[in-house]
């Protein structure tokens, strides 16, 4: 796998689950690793001490991603101190899940201005750092890019989670249209979608029981994934050994996207 060393990547929403996965797995390869968080500033330090002790740098910056003038300041801090960016995960994000008659506008708007107007925000400020590095016309690997974290739902319908399907639906035509515009500039735009992972987000379903056996029926891989799944797949995707990859969403989700209501012939 190619060193990320010398490489500065931002992870939105690091102070927990699959972003402190991702930030960790970066600091491992010794790169300088911006921790964005919201409210968690423990865990953003938890994060960051982790990160250094697997042999990376970096600090933390709170900015809530849904709003322009902190992700200015985040961008802003970050070339301040490391002079500009390689990478940028893209992985804040919330669910506020409804039954569509009772959602009300603000669990909407709540979760579109995180999930997919906050993907946008952070991805034009990067992407306004690489089309800059690459003024003068960079020839070889690309000289940045970006990774969403959207989900299985960006592909699979979710009844009373539509605010959450539509932000990751909207992610993937985000994704793929940007891929396509930037692509000469040799700025790689691409997404991973994880099926289920073990994170706060989703924890009132893994640590039970009943609701645990339920979800491992959809999962034909038979167990539910780890942060760290999704992080070296992060890592492999921003280095130079998948250079020739744009545009494409890895779906890291123990084959839940394989309709697993077929697995015994329908
Ligand atoms: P998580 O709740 O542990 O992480 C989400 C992070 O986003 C938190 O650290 C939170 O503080 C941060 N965040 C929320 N709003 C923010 C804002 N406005 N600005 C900055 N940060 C903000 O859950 P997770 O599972 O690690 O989720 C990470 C990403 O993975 C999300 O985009 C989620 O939709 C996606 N995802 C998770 C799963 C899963 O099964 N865990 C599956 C598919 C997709």
């Amino acid at each position: 796998m190619a060193n990320q060393t010398q490489k500065t990547i931002i992870v939105t929403g690091a102070s927990s689950g699959i972003g402190q996965g991702i930030a960790i797995a970066f600091g491992r390869q010794g790169a300088n690793v911006v921790v964005n968080y919201h409210g968690d500033e423990e865990g953003a330090q938890s994060t960051l001490d982790q990160l250094i002790a697997a042999g990376g740098q970096g600090f933390i910056h709170q900015a809530d991603v849904s709003k322009e003038e902190e992700v200015k300041a985040l961008f802003a801090r970050t070339k301040q101190k490391y002079q500009t960016l390689d990478v940028l995960i893209n992985n804040a994000g919330i669910q506020k899940d409804s039954s569509f008659a009772n959602m009300s506008l603000d669990e909407w708007n709540k979760v579109i201005s995180t999930n997919l107007t906050g993907h946008f925000l952070c991805a034009r400020e990067a992407i306004q750092e690489f089309e800059y590095k690459n003024a003068s016309g960079a020839k070889g690997v690309a000289i940045g890019n970006i990774i969403f974290i959207s989900s299985v739902h960006d592909l699979i319908p979710w009844a009373g989670h539509v605010n959450y399907a539509s932000s990751k639906g909207g992610l993937l035509m985000l994704m793929k249209s940007l891929a396509l515009e930037v692509a000469p500039k040799k700025i790689r735009v691409n997404a991973i979608s994880p099926g289920a992972i073990a994170t706060d987000i989703n924890e009132e379903v893994w640590s039970d029981e009943e609701s645990r056996k339920k979800l491992i029926e959809l999962i034909p891989y038979q167990r539910i994934g780890e942060p760290e799944d999704v992080a070296k797949v992060a890592v492999w995707l921003a280095g130079e050994d998948s250079d020739y990859i744009t545009g494409t969403t890895i779906y890291v989700d123990g084959g839940m996207t394989l309709y697993p209501g077929f697995v015994d012939n329908g």
